[in-house]
């Protein structure tokens, strides 16, 4: 392995999984559904591998029809607009277009500003550009981006932002307000911006506002959301990018030479998921309110400090009031002590100590199954 990616193992989420499989615990960890979407979208991906569509490779952009599907929903949710001849890239998920924007936009020796805890590819995709990560944490229990530091944190060296919002995993929602003092200072010091926006069908308190729709973002914005959380295929790795002409070309080009093309017959799939009546987005959102209610609330009754989120699909946790200093080494034990499996919070972190009693738990799971593990935790006490 190489210096730049000498202090990164196996991600904690295969380790988690792993131990899930492994003990038989209930997967609270890694986050994706235990139910597929919807029917109507599977077989779309059936009828697009039978009919031949997708099935040798599709073109380098994503399907045309992908791409207008993508533009029509940022029109349709966020008022946006964007050609989907220059303006769009389909990827194979957001992991590949966080990786290839930051390798397509960053020269090595560039500061990469975000907010930590972050999501793990985050850390290893600015190492693997050479470029240098500058944590800006968000602290307990609220979790709200410190302005000023951000401000302070900004150097002649800073070339980009990286920023997700929904935040995985503290739930985070940036306010609109936030937002605007963000794009400020992104105008100000002439900084580009990737945001990821992968939860952004999953805002329970506040709404969802894309920072390429906000003054002087249009330009210096790599939006990024993906197909996986919106309706529960994270398997099929359908991801996009929506930015200006110059920003699109700049990530293509270096998506070309990471998977050139990928999921030829699912990106006619999500052509059709995109294009779902409001209802099924509306209804997607209630449900995980519900079931965040019933994580969330159960987490509380078993002893924990929980951070209620304002979106995504994952709760935060402290263990401390459970006389429990080490989120790590409790996630290890956690399926031998009662059967359900977590993620500590500590690996997203720069500073260790910063999340180290942190725990994630995900509630993209059946109801039952969510009150079968609360059930469990509640023996802890
Ligand atoms: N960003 C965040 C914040 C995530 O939680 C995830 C996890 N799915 C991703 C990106 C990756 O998305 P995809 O599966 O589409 O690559
Ligand atoms: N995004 C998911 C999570 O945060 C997992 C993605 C992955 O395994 N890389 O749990």
């Amino acid at each position: 392995l190489n210096r730049r990616l000498a202090a990164f193992g196996t991600t904690v989420f295969a380790e988690m999984s792993a131990l899930a499989v492994r003990t038989g615990a209930i997967n609270l960890g890694q986050g994706f559904p235990d139910t597929d979407g919807p029917e109507s979208v599977r077989e779309a991906a059936v009828r697009a591998l039978r009919d031949g569509r997708g099935n040798q490779y599709p073109p380098g952009p994503g399907v045309p029809e992908l791409r207008a599907a993508i533009a029509e929903h940022q029109r349709r949710f966020h008022g946006l607009d964007f050609d989907p001849d220059t303006e769009v890239l389909v990827t194979a998920g957001a992991t590949e277009a966080i990786a290839a924007a930051l390798l397509a936009l960053l020269e090595p020796g560039d500061e990469v500003i975000a907010f930590e805890p972050y999501y793990d590819s985050y850390a290893a995709c600015i190492a693997m550009a050479g470029a240098v990560r500058v944590p800006l944490t968000l602290r307990a229990p609220r979790f709200r981006p410190d302005l000023d530091a951000l401000r302070d944190a900004i150097t002649p060296r800073t070339r980009l932002l990286l920023l997700n919002s929904p935040h995985n995993p503290t739930g985070t929602v940036l306010t609109r307000e936030e937002l605007t003092a963000i794009a400020g200072l992104a105008v100000e010091h002439d900084l580009l911006v990737v945001t990821d926006e992968v939860y952004e069908h999953l805002v329970f308190d506040g709404e969802h506002v894309p920072l390429i729709s906000l003054p002087g973002m249009r330009d210096r914005t790599v939006s990024i959301s993906s197909a996986g959380k919106t309706f529960s295929f994270t398997g099929w790795k359908v991801g996009w990018v929506t930015a200006s002409p110059p920003l699109v070309t700049a990530v293509r080009t270096a998506k070309q030479y990471l998977t050139y093309v990928s999921a030829g017959p699912f990106q006619y799939a999500v052509a059709e998921a995109l294009r779902l009546p409001d209802a099924y987005f509306t209804a997607f959102r209630e449900d995980l309110r519900a079931k965040r209610d019933v994580l969330a609330d159960g987490l509380a009754d078993a002893g924990l400090e929980v951070f209620r989120p304002q979106g995504t699909y994952f709760v935060t946790t402290d263990i401390a009031p459970l006389g429990e200093k080490d989120g790590l080494a409790f996630c290890r034990s956690l399926p031998e002590r009662c059967g359900v499996v977590a993620v500590p919070n500590a690996v997203f972190y720069d500073d260790p100590d910063a999340g180290r009693a942190q725990v994630r738990f995900a509630f993209c799971k059946r109801e039952e199954t969510l009150r079968e593990a609360v059930s469990r935790l509640r023996r802890l006490r």
